[in-house]
């Protein structure tokens, strides 16, 4: 059975205080969850060893980077390498989120270095991809996800793509409180499914977890987690009040 996953982004948001209250909440107000099910906290550099802390021994709890360099060590200031990541025993970190490819222009080249950082440091990057508004209203929106697959994901070989789980991510539904319809959601968590079976094999397919990320919330989530091919969430806004994100566990606790 694929792993099930509801991933919190908490972007640049929460002072330490904040983010200990947050984690602790969650903790203590989440449902048991099955072993196929995971919970995940993707929380800023400063708050990773502490965020670690918390969740060790918990095995529905883990913790993700939200970023890493692409370069492996070295003078390159202000970065955090995969390897520092590694040694805090951080499993999991976002690449390609729509904010770091727009607002830090981070490319295919780019990304692909650092997916091959974390890989080599076992670290399991969640991959973001999606596409904008114009692409969207143009029915570009295939043509685009196909395209970045082909570019980055792809480039993997088989058994280093067997670490990495998808976060779909309309870049018109992020922060936006539009959300992608049921339908919407399903047919591309299905072609993208599809687009693996092709390139790699459908085994691999059927085995990857594919999250949808857009407006995510305890109103619409059950909806989205029930869908054939939706794996899960990653969840920006929703992930910041532990009430609306412990709801979000809990549909996909209810549904699995
Ligand atoms: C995100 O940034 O990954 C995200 C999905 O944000 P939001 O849930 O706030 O739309």
């Amino acid at each position: 059975m694929r792993l099930k996953i509801v991933a919190g982004n908490w972007k640049m948001n929460n002072t330490i205080n904040e983010a200990q209250t947050l984690i602790i909440k969650t903790l203590q107000q989440s449902p048991k969850i099955g072993a196929n099910q995971l919970t995940i906290f993707a929380v800023p550099f400063p708050f990773l060893y502490t965020a670690s802390n918390f969740v060790k021994e918990k095995s529905q709890f883990a913790v993700a980077a939200q970023n890493c360099s692409s370069y492996a060590k070295g003078a390159f200031t202000g970065e955090v390498s995969a390897t520092m990541l590694a040694s805090l025993g951080i499993p999991f970190c976002l690449v390609g989120h729509s904010e770091r490819r727009t607002i830090f222009n981070e490319n295919a080249e780019v990304l692909i270095e650092k997916m091959k950082q974390l890989l080599k440091n076992r670290i399991r990057p969640i991959w973001c991809c999606g596409e904008n508004l114009e692409q969207r209203n143009t029915n570009a929106h295939f043509e685009v996800i196909a395209a970045q697959l082909k570019a980055e994901l792809f480039t993997l070989d088989k058994e280093e793509f067997k670490n990495v789980i998808i976060a779909y991510e309309p870049i018109w539904a992020i922060g936006t409180g539009l959300t992608a319809s049921a339908t919407q959601a399903q047919e591309m968590h299905q072609f993208i499914r599809n687009e693996i079976a092709i390139n790699y094999d459908l085994e691999v397919a059927n085995q990857t977890t594919i999250l949808y990320g857009g407006s995510c919330n305890a109103e619409n989530a059950k909806e989205l987690f029930s869908l054939a091919d939706v794996d899960g969430g990653l969840i920006g806004g929703a992930s910041l009040q532990p009430e609306s994100f412990v709801k979000l566990i809990s549909s996909m606790h209810e549904l699995h």
